[in-house]
Formats: C-alpha cells, structure tokens, sequence
C-alpha cells in the first residue's frame, strides 16, 4: 500500500463527491467537530446525490497532496483553488476547535 499519513485508520470512511471520484481537484477538507467526520469536496454545487461516501486511504491513492492536510485538527478546515495551489488553513464557523499539538494553524 502507498504510503498513508493520516493518523486514522485507512479504511476509515469520509464524505466526498461523485466529482472528485471522476477527477475534479479536492479544493476543501473539513475536520468536523460534532462527529469527528472528514469531509473532501471539490468546489462545484452539491446535491445530496452527489455526496458519497470512500474510505480514506482510497482518497490518499488519488490525491498525495491529502498527505499535506492529514493533521488538521478537529474544527478546522482546509482550502485551495486547484491542486496546483497551496492549501490555506482555517477554522469551520460555528465549530468547537482543538488545536493539535504540533499544528500548522495560526
Ligand atoms: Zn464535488
């Protein structure tokens, strides 16, 4: 297997959408405080038939630029326009915050 940076277990499931399963750059991951879920979505409109479910080391095979967003803490979220550009790191409005010990965040 490829080498996989996240701290959870690989076939840990997060949300996606049918978009980034047919190619379309991850452009925001999102770390939720209420259930510890992770979200990977590109940055087109979403309904709820686009919104699936993959395990996350699938997502890692995909994207090795995820490796850069793998300790983003809890409540905090990631964004960029394109693959080509350089992830930005923020906190989710309206959710709780714990920051990693040795975090990247502000
Ligand atoms: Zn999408």
């Amino acid at each position: 297997m490829a080498h996989y940076p996240f701290t959870d277990r690989p076939d840990l499931l997060v949300l996606t959408c049918t978009h980034v399963l047919e190619g379309a750059d991850i452009t925001m991951v999102c770390h939720h405080f209420n259930d510890n879920t992770w979200e990977f979505v590109c940055d087109g409109q979403h309904t709820e038939e686009e919104a699936i479910v993959l395990s996350i080391g699938e997502l890692c095979e995909t994207d090795p630029s995820l490796h850069l967003v793998c300790d983003l803490p809890v409540g905090a979220a990631a964004t960029r326009k394109s693959r080509a550009h350089a992830w930005q790191f923020g906190r989710i409005g309206g959710e709780d915050y714990y920051p990693a010990a040795d975090s990247r965040m502000p």
